[in-house]
């Protein structure tokens, strides 16, 4: 089955919501036409009715960075993925390897939002990835295992079927050091297997899966040119309109 590639831009904390307005306008027109690739941009909450607004009608997508697992409440300082959904938001990255590590999420809480952002009609963008001496000790492909059964329990096939999985080795993100694109296309194809395993052959053929970690123009096709590699998530380089879209070329 043809997957549809997707390359999201991961601004992380970064930009001022005049910088974020900017960058929509010199991005939104500019997408290749007849796009191949779905372009998403993921935003920190502050910016994103902004950006919902500019995109609207054009073929640029917006992600959240995050939310919380419940649409309303007493959680003081939370993104309820109900008004993320009702401001227009399309995807939400989930269980970034900063968001593990800085803010202690876990595999339950990740798993609590993918399905909270399905029940709020959104697409989940669920990260995984192995530190630095989880991939030296050669245990990467039982690590990723895990993430994905714990992270994707009680989903049904067509949800997982229509979400996106980021692999992000934590050893390449934000480091230069981006992942061989053979090691990536092997750690995608231990994802597609493990989804595989869970939900059917229909499920894992549909699911499209990203490398992240250090992602660039200039080394985005060696990825794009590996079967199990349906896209890129990309920090760095999806700050600046001119990457962003060069990015975007590449791929089409
Ligand atoms: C990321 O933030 O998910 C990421 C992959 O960052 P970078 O592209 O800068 O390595």
């Amino acid at each position: 089955m043809a997957r549809k590639p997707i390359i999201a831009g991961n601004w992380k904390m970064n930009k001022t919501a005049k910088e974020a307005k900017e960058f929509a306008e010199a991005v939104k027109n500019n997408i290749p036409s007849n796009s191949k690739v779905d372009s998403v941009v993921g935003s920190p909450a502050l910016f994103l009715q902004e950006l919902v607004e500019s995109a609207n009608g054009t073929e640029l997508k917006i992600s959240a960075q995050n939310c919380y697992f419940e649409n309303a409440g007493a959680f003081t300082g939370e993104t309820s993925p109900a008004a993320l959904n009702d401001l227009g938001v399309d995807y939400v990255i989930i269980g970034h390897s900063e968001r593990r590590e800085y803010f202690h999420e876990t595999d339950e809480d990740i798993n609590k939002k993918a399905k909270a952002i399905f029940a709020n009609n959104m697409t989940p963008i669920f990260c995984c990835g192995e530190t630095l001496e989880t991939y030296e000790a050669g245990k990467t492909a039982e690590w990723i295992e895990s993430q994905i059964t714990n992270g994707l329990v009680g989903l049904s096939n067509e949800q997982v079927a229509s979400m996106v999985i980021a692999y992000e080795p934590i050893w390449a993100i934000g480091t230069g050091k981006s992942a061989d694109a053979n090691i990536a296309d092997d750690i995608c194809g231990v994802v597609r297997k493990t989804v595989e395993k869970l939900y059917g052959k229909e499920v894992s053929e549909s699911v499209r899966i990203q490398y992240g970690g250090s992602v660039k123009p200039e080394n985005i096709a060696e990825y794009m040119a590996k079967e199990n590699v349906d896209g890129a998530l990309v920090g760095g380089a999806s700050l600046q309109p001119d990457s962003f879209l060069a990015l975007l070329e590449a791929v089409k």
